[in-house]
């Protein structure tokens, strides 16, 4: 049996070889062997050199796959998955936040309990800001009353899974990529266990409010059409208000005989109908983009070096 640890990193220079001694020292001992696939998501910091130097000590079985630029954790969780060769795979930050002895009760509930194919940790919350939480909350409700898939509020990118799950992560080659819905979309029993994320040990978070906004709207654009039957629905309605208007104001012409004056309200109708195109534009707008990206058929990340302990 065979764990691979698959760890994206970017500028985390002072976090891998830590990393690395986390990891030893949990596995000291266990009857499976490991390998680390280390991801360098084109670090502006020493972390490849770092990496390098992991690897030619080869302190424990070592890979490491670097990236000509920056293409994102998805990507290097792809690129990961792609070089991963156990029998286990493992997905986890490079920066101590998910502890390694957690993978290890992971592996344990795989091999007792066979009807799992997936174990994931979900986290525990208590310490986090009021407004950040409540944002989440909201985008796991709207997300799951979207898509055709189901997210597990909370559940991090931290699993542990079959090979059998791999392969099916890895066929869906899409350029876009949303872990969260992709492990929903592929399904198999997932086990789920709380997790409270430990502090940064260095470096800091790569993600902010304006990054989180942006791939929550990834999300649901890439999981769910719904927004654009939202289009649909929109027009429709405004149609249906525009010819109820239109009668009351044949009848108030009719009946009573006033002139309608209305600079105020056409004024307010052209914003607000105005308003409505642009917004349902946008939402075409974001599919077409993404068609679009895809359609380019490019790869999802680029490796410039591969370093493989079963080359030396
Ligand atoms: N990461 C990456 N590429 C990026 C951004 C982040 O490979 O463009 C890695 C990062 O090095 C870390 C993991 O993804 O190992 C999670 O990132 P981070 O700790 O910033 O996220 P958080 O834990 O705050 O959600
Ligand atoms: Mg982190």
């Amino acid at each position: 049996m065979k764990l691979s640890l698959v760890v994206p990193c970017y500028n985390e220079a002072e976090n891998v070889a830590n990393f690395q001694e986390a990891v030893i020292s949990a596995f000291d001992g266990c009857d499976y062997d490991y390998e680390i696939v280390f991801i360098d998501d084109g670090s502006k910091d020493p972390t490849l050199h770092n990496l390098k130097k992991l690897y030619h000590a080869q302190k424990c079985p070592v890979k490491v796959v670097s990236f000509s630029r920056n293409f994102g954790k998805e990507a290097g969780l792809y690129a990961g998955l792609q070089h991963a060769s156990g029998d286990y795979i493992s997905l986890i930050d490079a920066d101590l936040q998910q502890r390694p002895e957690i993978v290890r009760d992971m592996v344990k509930i795989l091999d007792e309990q066979p009807q799992y194919d997936v174990v994931a940790a979900y986290q525990d919350r208590r310490g986090e800001g009021k407004v950040l939480s409540f944002f989440k909350k909201s985008f796991y409700t709207i997300i799951n009353r979207m898509s055709d898939v189901t997210l597990h509020a909370d559940a991090s990118d931290f699993r542990t899974f079959r090979r059998s799950v791999r392969d099916s992560i890895l066929s869906m080659a899409e350029y876009h990529r949303f872990s969260k819905g992709i492990f929903a979309w592929v399904g198999y029993d997932t086990c789920f266990i709380p997790y409270t994320a430990c502090e940064r040990t260095a470096g800091t978070t790569k993600w902010n409010f304006r990054k989180l906004m942006n791939y929550a709207i990834d999300g649901i654009i890439g999981f769910s059409t719904k927004p654009l039957r939202l289009a649909t629905y929109l027009g429709v309605l405004t149609a249906i208000a525009a010819v109820i208007y239109l009668i009351v104001v044949v009848l108030q012409k009719l009946i009573v005989g006033i002139d309608v004056p209305g600079f105020a309200t056409s004024i307010v109708l052209i914003l607000l109908l105005g308003g409505i195109q642009l917004f349902c534009i946008g939402i075409i707008g974001e599919y077409v983009g993404k068609i679009f990206e895809q359609s380019k058929d490019r790869p999802i990340y680029i490796a410039k070096e591969i370093l493989d302990y079963n080359d030396k």
